[in-house]
């Protein structure tokens, strides 16, 4: 029987030998734990959670054929029998909720992070410091049957399938392109030639493991690089690979150097699954789609559009493990939404940390942060509704405790309210949505308008203070005068801000300050902004048209830091803000001290050279302090109290610090 409000997603997929249970793919993320000592154990728990949660179908972080393939010195490798005993703990632990799983085979060519890296030329990468040795014939043929074996060690090892990754600019990427192809044997030159890499590989590999195990190619359909493969190019591929035996195509959307976002979480959803739809036209095999799905609406909608016939979510897999299972269920308010910040995931792959979820620290740690219920159930008042203050309240009343919240503010979310006005920062609403949903649910005691004091907090056996921060309002001369405003306030839309502007502070909050000041609702849509094409007509994708728009206000950004502006902001996405904020013509000045502010802008010093900034606005984004004086005023009292999120400590703070504190008090108190 179809489902009543998802029959796309719901409807299984029939592949011949074998039936997938619905149209949702868990995308490959390489999450660090393969290269934990015992990392294998936790990630059997991490994926069986997702196939528990009844994902369709399962792909696992790239794992190397050989040496040289890998991604960083040391990464998870399939090379020989003795390796296999591990992986039979993913596919065991995966086999056991009736999930299905494949494994990535990735080469990370001239991408790879280690000195012995390979690519078909010897040209290197702008995102590695290591320029590769170019592979010889015996080289080429070599790493074909390392493929091979891979996926042969892969079917031993109980796995359902492969992943060849073809996309992303990785080794079988650089075989595709002239960009990186230089090559003049028989695997360079024409197109022809450098198509037979991938093709001898699918071959390879379908040959040795009979018919009725899946291989799934990805395929870059936009490359987003200059001379990246032409439409014709890509559709020449894709019919080659059909003919030759795989099973799936799953569509990839950039090359990792491209400089386009492709998904952050300005990115707006199912921005890309047009290009799907176009190579649905050419080839019969089923097409997966991908780069921000992530929510079941939106699945269903691109399904039936035709536009693909599988939709892959990655990252909203690391939020919720059970987001497929929800949505069966028609509990899409129960949903914690990836808000596609790359915060814990992404960018702690590339800071060589064990990935996570900024809205679920327990992606990855399902071992470790175990939910358990309480013996003696314990009064608990929570005093502050944003991140820290909801995550600690929902996971102590999951386990059994009696929670109240308390907030002085008329609705739960705390700063969250003020971050979600930002554009592009849309997702946050979704987060507020969940945490009242789980509010809900699990009866915590919510108490609003209601600012507390110690004397109201007695009698309760534990107190979590969790009051966030207030802004700093830094010493300059000046500052009080009426032209200077708060980021709050700006954010808010509680004062007219002037033609000329200078905001003060270049941390994650002066940018998006600058974003929101300079945003115009007439804008570009998203790909025109970034000259992407999806109509086929331009290599790679891009029409070399970025749009700079007529800037709105004239906005300087100053910070006393010498450092580039934006240093300390995400490795994944800082670039993406930079870049925006340029094309609006945004002055960035660093190394500056403040001397005095005037009615008219403020009088600043770069070195000895003393200059006038001219600003009808002066925006302090300033740092914070932690808001602390109910912690001090519960100890004066003699009650014991736990600080958490801003309130512990306000420096680097983030909402991944303080939802990860808060869960972690949580399943220990
Ligand atoms: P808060 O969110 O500050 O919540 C504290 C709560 O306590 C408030 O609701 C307040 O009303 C309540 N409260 C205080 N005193 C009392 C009292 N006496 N009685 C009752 N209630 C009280 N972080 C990221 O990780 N990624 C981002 O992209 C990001 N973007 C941001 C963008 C903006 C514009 C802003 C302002 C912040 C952003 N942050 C971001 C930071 C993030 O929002 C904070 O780190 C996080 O909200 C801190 O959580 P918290 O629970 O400690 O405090
Ligand atoms: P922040 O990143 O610490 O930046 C504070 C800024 O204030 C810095 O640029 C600092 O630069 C300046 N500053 C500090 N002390 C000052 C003083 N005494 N006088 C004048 N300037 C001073 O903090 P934030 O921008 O307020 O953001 C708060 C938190 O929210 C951050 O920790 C951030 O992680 C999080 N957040 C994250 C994102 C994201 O996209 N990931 C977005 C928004 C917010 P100089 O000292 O060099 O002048
Ligand atoms: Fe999504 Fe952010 Fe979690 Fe990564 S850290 S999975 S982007 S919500």
């Amino acid at each position: 029987m179809k489902h009543t409000k998802y029959p796309h997603i719901f409807t299984p997929l029939d592949l011949g030998f074998t039936v997938l249970k619905n149209r949702v793919l868990m995308g490959s993320m390489h999450t660090g734990l393969e290269e934990q000592k015992g990392g294998y154990e936790r990630l059997a728990a991490f994926y069986a959670e997702r196939a528990k949660g009844q994902v369709g179908l399962i792909v696992t972080g790239g794992i190397s054929p050989n040496r040289q393939g890998w991604v960083k010195p040391f990464s998870s490798r399939l090379t020989r029998k003795s390796h296999i005993k591990q992986h039979q703990l993913i596919t065991k632990a995966v086999h056991s909720y009736e999930g299905k799983i494949c494994m990535q085979i990735l080469h990370a060519g001239r991408y790879g992070y280690h000195p012995f890296n390979v690519a078909p030329s010897a040209i290197k990468s702008p995102i590695t410091p290591f320029k590769p040795f170019a592979l010889s014939n015996r080289g080429v043929e070599n790493t074909i049957k390392d493929f091979i074996r891979c996926a042969i060690l892969a079917k031993e090892a109980g796995y359902d399938g492969v992943e060849v990754m073809g996309s992303e600019g990785y080794l079988i990427n650089q075989f595709l392109v002239e960009h990186t192809n230089m090559r003049e044997d028989r695997w360079g030159g024409s197109y022809e030639n450098r198509i037979q890499f991938p093709l001898e590989i699918v071959r390879g590999i379908r040959e040795k493991v009979g018919h009725d195990f899946i291989i799934i190619f990805r395929l870059s359909m936009l490359d987003l690089i200059p001379r990246g493969s032409s439409w014709e190019e890509i559709v020449i591929l894709a019919k080659a690979l059909e003919a030759d035996g795989v099973n799936i195509i799953n569509t990839g959307i950039g090359w990792h150097e491209a400089r386009v976002p492709t998904i952050g979480t300005m990115v707006p959803r199912g921005a890309f699954t047009e290009i799907t739809a176009k190579m649905k036209k050419e080839v019969s095999i089923p097409l997966v789609t991908t780069n921000r799905i992530n929510a079941p609406q939106k699945a269903e909608e691109i399904l039936s559009a035709g536009h693909a016939d599988m939709v892959s979510m990655a990252r909203p897999f690391l939020a919720d493990p059970e987001i497929v299972k929800k949505s069966y269920e028609q509990k899409e308010d129960e949903i914690n939404t990836c808000i596609a910040c790359n915060q814990a995931c992404l960018d702690h792959v590339f800071e060589q940390k064990v990935a996570s979820c900024l809205v679920n620290p327990r992606a990855c740690h399902e071992t470790i942060m175990n939910i358990e219920a309480v013996q003696t159930a314990k009064k608990i008042a929570v005093v502050g509704a944003g991140p820290a203050g909801l995550s600690f309240a929902i996971n102590a009343k999951s386990r059994g405790h009696e929670v109240t919240l308390f907030d002085a503010q008329a609705e739960i979310g705390g700063q969250f309210n003020i971050a979600k006005k930002v554009p592009g920062k849309e997702e946050f609403y979704e987060t507020i949505r969940y945490f009242n949903k789980q509010l809900e649910i699990s009866e915590v005691n919510v108490k609003l308008n209601q600012k507390v004091s110690a004397n109201d907090l007695i009698g309760f056996d534990e107190i979590v203070v969790a009051t966030g921060v207030y802004p700093r309002t830094p010493a300059i001369s000046g500052v009080d005068s009426h032209n200077v405003v708060s980021y709050i306030d700006v954010l808010q839309n509680k004062v007219l801000v002037g033609e000329k502007v200078v905001i003060l502070g270049a941390g994650g909050i002066g940018f998006d300050v600058a974003l929101y000041l300079s945003h115009q609702q007439n804008e570009d849509g998203f790909l025109n902004k970034w000259g992407v094409e999806l109509n086929g007509k331009f290599r790679g994708g891009l029409n070399g048209e970025m749009v700079d728009h007529q800037p709105k206000r004239e906005i300087t950004m100053l910070q006393r830091k010498s450092s580039k502006m934006g240093k300390g902001l995400g490795k994944t996405t800082g670039w993406i803000h930079r870049t925006e904020l340029k094309k609006r013509g945004v002055k960035m000045i660093s190394g500056v001290s403040y001397e005095s502010i005037t009615e008219n802008g403020i009088n600043i010093k770069m070195g000895d050279e003393s200059s006038f900034v001219p600003a009808d606005t002066i925006v302090l984004c300033t740092g914070q302090f932690s808001n602390n004086q109910l912690a001090a005023e519960l100890k004066s009292k003699g009650l014991n109290c736990h600080v958490i999120g801003g309130a512990y400590q306000a420096g680097d703070l983030d909402a991944k610090r303080a939802i990860d504190q808060a869960t972690k008090l949580a399943l220990s108190i």
